[in-house]
């Protein structure tokens, strides 16, 4: 089978290590084609596409997480939001046409926010500073914040496909030194290093993991499809459109007689006239 638009979950069977690893082509484009984004900028959302992915397979309820970077360099926001179902959908704002050697440095001394939606408007936050300049390395040492455990990131995007890899230290489960268990941890990681972003792109998961454990049992799991997808809706685009003061909603109105908004992540377009609009329908006023 193919693993493009696939996630896969993978488990040491000898270490307390597990792992995810995902691959995106068509549902990143789908995120892609809406805006006339430099390859640079592509890259960029692709690897926040691979990131937030691999995060969100480890939910274990409904509900979504968002990793969003805002910058004062030339790129002003990232976004990429994944659901528990592994929908994901994404934006990003500033200069589009910026380019740079590293994807990273359009958002160089930047902030990483980690958002944790669960259904029912649960919410946490933890937001980490872009030192470094790799995404890898701020996630890492979100989760060594947050989670305490150790965790490993791979990720890589040519600006048309994305792929990345996860290693994670699990809570201690077998009897052990915890010095072994620390050198099982190293081990995979010093195998995991020796990947390039070409094979990550480019070979199919299994063989990848084969390529790089092979020494070692890993159970490799059924991957999960990722697609691209929008949570946008005729009702929350009318909520939007309720908040705002009367008079600036039949300013909208206008001549016209209507309101369209158009969601910028998916390109579906909500047409409302003054009879929709609970504010100007209730008054009856005419403009
Ligand atoms: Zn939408």
């Amino acid at each position: 089978m193919t693993h493009a638009d696939s996630s896969l979950r993978f488990l040491f069977g000898d270490a307390d290590i597990r792992g995810e690893s995902v691959v995106l082509d068509t549902a990143l484009r789908q995120i892609l084609h809406r805006h006339d984004y430099s390859t640079t900028l592509r890259a960029l959302l692709g690897e926040f596409a691979a990131a937030v992915v691999l995060i969100s397979n480890n939910l274990k309820y409904h509900g979504k997480i968002i990793l969003q970077a805002r910058s004062t360099q030339s790129v002003e926001l990232v976004m990429v939001e994944c659901t528990s179902d592994l929908q994901i959908r994404g934006i990003a704002r500033g200069d589009l046409a910026a380019v740079a050697e590293q994807p990273m440095e359009l958002l160089a001394d930047g902030q990483l926010a980690i958002t944790i939606e669960r259904e029912g408007n649960q919410r946490y936050q933890g937001i980490v500073a872009l030192e470094s300049g790799a995404l890898a390395t701020a996630l890492e040492g979100y989760f060594q914040q947050s989670e305490q455990l150790h965790t490993r990131f791979w990720l890589s995007s040519d600006g048309e496909r994305a792929a990345g890899m996860m290693l994670q230290q699990l809570p201690a489960q077998r009897q052990q030194p915890a010095e072994a268990r620390e050198s099982q941890w190293q081990t995979a990681c010093i195998l995991a290093e020796t990947i390039t972003p070409a094979e990550l792109l480019d070979l199919p998961p299994p063989t990848l993991l084969h390529r790089l454990f092979h020494e070692t049992s890993v159970r490799i799991y059924e991957p999960k499809p990722v697609v691209f997808g929008c949570s946008c809706s005729r009702e929350r685009s009318l909520n939007a459109l309720s908040l705002l003061p009367e008079a600036e909603q039949a300013e909208l109105l206008g001549e016209q007689g209507h309101i369209t908004l158009d969601c910028e992540l998916c390109g579906a377009q909500y047409r409302f006239v003054q009879s929709d609009i609970p504010a100007l329908a209730e008054t009856g006023r005419v403009h």
